[in-house]
């Protein structure tokens, strides 16, 4: 039997690793090597940071799940992918062989290249659920002794939906508490207009994020780089459109949350500290093309957050595209499908929409759009405002924890959902005489 090793076990290694026991169902071997033995949903982090979830409402053992299903599992982390060898090296010294493997690891966190930024140094994360667990410890503490607030997402940060949720979730619990009154709230932001996103916005997500944050009294500086996070301020400097250095800022901050840019994480860079050569690019992200499979490895496909993606357009300060959960499964989708082509002697043929369907909480309503696809130019641009939203997150939410738990890769009632609505994984066939040049 082929043996297929997916490594990685958040939204896209475990989206993969059902997704292909669905499709290639038990003609292959399917392992999944992680370095934890948890799954945990990322997009409840904020939550967890301000105790409205608890770490153990959103995370789910995976061992048991997974042999359940006849997934292999392996929880002692990849240390080096040796692609040429088609084997990984793991973090014991052990060595496992693949005939197909598939990069799911997500971001490493780049708190470095700011000084003070991060959990370990001045600022409260939301990027993983242990930095959302500690986050929360100090929000309580915050809220006894409360003082200024600065959130938002620092040069080359490519996550922007968190830091908007984040600092509307605390805005809304400080007015519960009816202490909202007693500091400022400042949104410093990478972005060169507030709801870019890193995508150039998404239907008039700047004119109902600009909105929102002016009904929560919110002040807000763009197109800012973030010279370094203290213990009680951040300091950052406005660019000007020609790339010079603007006003300087330094904002008082009690409590600050600052999304970091990411970078691949260690098991794709070499010694040099740059992205292995031919699978990944200097920053560490895995190169793909259309068919989410690797140019100079053609048995290596990769999804998530660890592909790499050029920036949608020149800004002032950089920015990323951010690789959203929807997305995410269309890259799975299309990698499921190609797999099995290859096992089955045929060439891979399909290719992932990167459709976008998000869901922005800000704890009493919330912003929702769908851009099909993700990059412009799309075919739908839409965005919307309400209470609903906040309803459809917490839903979502149940939903796909329920999906992990029981190992469905894509249920018939989604697929019909999702269906009606039209947003589709998979591109369809003719779309391969005009395929958009993705690989970075
Ligand atoms: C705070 C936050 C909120 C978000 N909210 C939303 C949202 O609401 N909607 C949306 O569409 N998108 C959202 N996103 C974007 C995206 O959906 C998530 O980042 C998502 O978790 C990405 O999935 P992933 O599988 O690529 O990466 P991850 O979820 O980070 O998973 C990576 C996995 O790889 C494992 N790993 C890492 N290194 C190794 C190694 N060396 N060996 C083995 N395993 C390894 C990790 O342990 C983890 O299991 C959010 C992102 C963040 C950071």
């Amino acid at each position: 039997m082929p043996k297929i090793v997916v490594v990685g076990a958040g939204i896209g290694g475990i989206s993969m690793a059902y997704e292909l026991r669905s499709v290639v169902g038990r003609t292959a071997d399917v392992t999944v090597v992680s370095d934890s033995e948890w799954f945990h949903f990322v997009p409840s982090n904020p939550w967890v940071a301000l105790g409205w979830r608890k770490p153990e409402d959103i995370k789910v053992h995976l061992p048991g799940v997974l042999e359940g299903l006849g997934i292999g599992f392996d929880a002692s982390g990849a240390r080096r992918l040796h692609p040429a060898e088609n084997a990984i090296e793991l973090n014991d010294g052990r060595r496992i062989s693949y005939d197909y493997l598939v990069i799911a690891t997500g971001p490493a966190l780049a708190f470095d290249e700011v000084p003070g930024l991060g959990p370990d140094a001045h600022s409260l994360s939301v990027c993983h659920v242990d930095h959302a667990e500690a986050a929360a410890d100090r929000w309580d503490k915050f809220c006894a002794d409360p003082g200024p607030i600065v959130v938002g997402a620092v040069q080359g940060a490519s996550c922007f939906g968190p830091a908007y949720e984040f600092a509307l979730m605390l805005s809304t619990d400080l007015r519960r508490r009816k202490i909202r009154n007693r500091m400022p709230i400042t949104f410093v932001t990478a972005e060169p207009y507030i709801g870019h996103l890193g995508l150039g916005g998404v239907g008039d997500t700047k004119g109902l994020l600009e909105s929102v944050l002016r009904d929560h009294d919110i002040k807000w500086v763009t197109s800012a780089r973030i010279d370094r996070v203290e213990a009680d301020a951040v300091e950052c400097t406005e660019v000007v459109a020609d790339g010079k250095p603007g006003p300087q800022h330094r904002f008082p901050a009690k409590l600050a949350m600052l999304i970091p840019a990411f970078r691949g994480v260690s098991c794709l860079m070499g010694d040099d500290g740059k992205g292995l050569p031919g699978l990944a690019n200097p920053r560490g992200f895995v190169v793909v093309d259309k068919h989410q499979r690797n140019p100079a490895y053609g048995n290596v496909f990769a999804v998530g957050v660890c592909i790499a993606i050029p920036p949608y357009e020149p800004t002032p300060v950089p920015v990323g595209v951010p690789k959203t959960g929807y997305m995410i499964e269309s890259m799975v989708a299309a990698v499921a499908q190609n797999i099995a082509a290859l096992i089955a002697g045929r060439t891979p043929s399909s290719e992932p929409t990167w459709n976008a369907v998000c869901l922005a909480d800000f704890g009493n309503d919330g912003v929702a759009f769908v851009a099909l696809p993700q990059i412009p130019p799309r075919n739908v641009n839409w965005s919307s405002r309400g209470y609903w939203v906040h309803a459809a997150k917490v839903g979502f939410e149940k939903y796909f924890l329920h999906k992990v738990r029981s190992g469905a890769g894509e249920p018939a009632y989604e697929r019909l959902m999702m269906k009606v609505l039209g947003i589709d994984r998979l591109r369809p066939e003719q779309s391969e005489t005009q395929p958009p040049e993705r690989a970075a």
